[in-house]
């Protein structure tokens, strides 16, 4: 089984960042990086998002609020945040405290601003098939590992266990827009196991940790791992069980060094696009 690696992917990326970068004529994007609270997954995210930033050569900033931050005071904030000229792009750290209106946040971001695809335009035009917006990132990686790796989608059977608006329903739009036949799967799905062994391509968006192993893949699968999950150990792991893989599929991304690595360099270039269609 073929370890599909992210950093290679990323790297593919990076050179599509410095050719748009050309077309800016020295001037470097800058992000803002939006968080309230510490949440362990959000520092991390975080720090993950600073570093890409920074060997791409681009500009980060971090605004971190009080998790106990009023709904007023951090839409207050964030309008400032939206409205500042330096700023080319936000990559909001979700989901908020429950005090805050996420959905109000959604329709506050400027959608030439909103990398991260949340507001209703950007997500209106992924269903819609319209590659003007921004998609969220994750799901875009998806599609980037793919296509760095030379994985045909058209006409191909894939199978998206997740449904989120994330990850699950963004991607299987975009898998969708690929002409490849997908079939989103959830927890009411019937038949789980025999259903994502149909498949020649398995994207597991579930959140369970390693809950996705051999008896779910087809022979030959390809299987991508968009989970970010701790073990009973408290190590980070995925939804797949990459392990048990070996034997029945042909390629699978790993966790960590997977997925997770090409999020941010997409994000990375959604920086730069969103700086140059200013
Ligand atoms: P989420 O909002 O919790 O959604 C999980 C989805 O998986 C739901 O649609 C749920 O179905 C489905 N599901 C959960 N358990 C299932 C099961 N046993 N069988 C079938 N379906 C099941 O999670 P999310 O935000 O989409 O994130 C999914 C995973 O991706 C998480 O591990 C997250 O940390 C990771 N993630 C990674 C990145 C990255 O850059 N790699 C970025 C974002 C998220 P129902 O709708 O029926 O409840």
């Amino acid at each position: 089984m073929i370890a599909l690696k992210g950093a290679a992917v990323s790297a593919k990326i990076k050179e599509d960042v410095e050719r748009l970068l050309a077309g800016l004529h020295g001037r470097i994007p800058k992000l803002a990086i939006v968080r309230v609270g510490e949440r362990p997954d959000d520092l991390s995210y975080e720090r993950g998002a600073l570093k890409k930033m920074e060997s791409f050569g681009l500009q980060a900033e971090s605004f971190a609020f009080p998790e106990n931050i009023t709904d007023e005071a951090f839409k207050k904030e964030f309008k400032a945040i939206n409205l500042n000229k330096d700023i080319d792009g936000i990559l909001l750290l979700r989901p908020l405290p429950k005090q805050i209106n996420e959905t109000d946040i959604e329709h506050i971001i400027d959608p030439c601003k909103d990398l991260d695809g949340i507001s209703p335009e950007n997500i209106a035009k992924v269903f819609a098939g319209d590659d003007t917006g921004f998609a969220p990132c994750t799901a875009e990686a998806v599609i980037e590992v793919l296509k760095a790796n030379d994985i045909a989608l058209s006409g191909k059977r894939v199978a998206v266990v997740g449904r989120s608006m994330v990850v699950g329903r963004p991607l299987s739009m975009l898998l969708l827009k690929e002409h490849a036949t997908v079939t989103i799967c959830h927890t009411r799905t019937e038949n789980l196991e025999e259903t994502c062994r149909q498949a020649q391509i398995l994207v597991a968006a579930a959140g369970r940790a390693k809950m996705i192993n051999a008896s779910f893949a087809g022979e030959g699968a390809v299987v991508i791992d968009v989970g970010i999950n701790v073990d009973k150990d408290g190590k980070l792991c995925g939804d797949v069980d990459f392990d048990s893989l070996e034997g029945t599929a042909s390629m699978a991304t790993p966790v960590p060094g997977g997925v997770g690595a090409v999020t941010t360099a997409v994000l990375a270039r959604h920086l730069v696009m969103a700086a140059l269609a200013k």
